[in-house]
């Protein structure tokens, strides 16, 4: 059996629809990204979390989870599958909090197809709020294919504070502009303020496990202004990028 799609995880605790969210795993959507087809939302199979408990818990039949997913064995998926919800993703947000840490980041970028990643390239966003869903809105309407970016982290406006989105590129381990350089873009506009405690908290992690994964050297974690022929101040004077530096770096 194949599943169809990449790997993909977010961080969004549905606490609104999942009972025990202190000791349940805690599921993972990611939204809105391109869909295979139609409305939908990717769900990342958790331990515990079978087909019939993610039906039930977004209000889809088994039999529509498991067409969408072309899936003919439920009961052989592997953690960590992504399962296409083909449904309306929740309206409301569920309350994200506060950074992302190491071990999380690690669970964050799994994918079964691993791509030969081997620069990160750092950006902001330049608007004051924003979510990886509002990129991907924009970035469609300029023709760019959809979110620009692997992953986006949140600054409490548009998407949560610290919150990693992880866009449907790194799930599917396509590039977005240069080949095998990781576009990591911070909600924010960084010209006039700084990134939040709990943006930088995620930003660390997300580097950290990006580099452990891919093996990248602290040298290959660049700002976009820092690539030759770049014209931009991006991701903007107040980015502290030798604090990010220093605490990526090994020892
Ligand atoms: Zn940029």
């Amino acid at each position: 059996m194949t599943i169809p799609f990449s790997r993909i995880a977010l961080c969004s605790a549905l606490c609104l629809v999942l009972a025990g969210c202190a000791s349940a795993p805690k599921p993972t959507i990611v939204q809105p990204l391109v869909p295979p087809s139609g409305t939908g939302f990717y769900h990342t199979l958790e331990k515990g979390q079978t087909v019939y408990r993610v039906a039930k818990t977004y209000g889809v039949t088994v039999d529509e989870l498991l067409r969408a997913n072309r899936i003919s064995d439920p009961n052989h998926l592997e953690i960590g599958t992504p399962l296409w919800v083909p449904k309306t993703p929740p309206a409301v947000r569920p309350a994200f909090t506060g950074g992302v840490g190491y071990e999380e980041a690690r669970h964050l970028i799994r994918v079964s197809r691993k791509g030969a990643w081997r620069t990160v390239t750092l950006h902001h966003s330049a608007t004051r709020q924003g979510s990886a869903g509002s990129f991907h809105r924009d970035h469609t309407r300029r023709r760019m294919g959809g979110l620009f970016y692997h992953f986006v982290i949140g600054n409490g406006s548009g998407s949560g504070d610290g919150e990693i989105e992880v866009g449907f590129r790194w799930a599917r381990q396509v590039k977005a502009n240069r080949p095998m350089d990781v576009q990591i873009c911070l909600v924010g506009d960084f010209s006039r303020t700084e990134p939040t405690s709990a943006q930088m908290e995620s930003l660390i992690s997300l580097v950290r496990a990006i580099r452990d994964e891919y093996g990248i050297p602290v040298s290959a974690v660049r700002r976009h202004e820092d690539i030759k022929g770049k014209h931009t101040e991006c991701p903007g004077r107040h980015f502290p990028f030798h604090r990010v530096l220093s605490e990526v770096s090994d020892s």
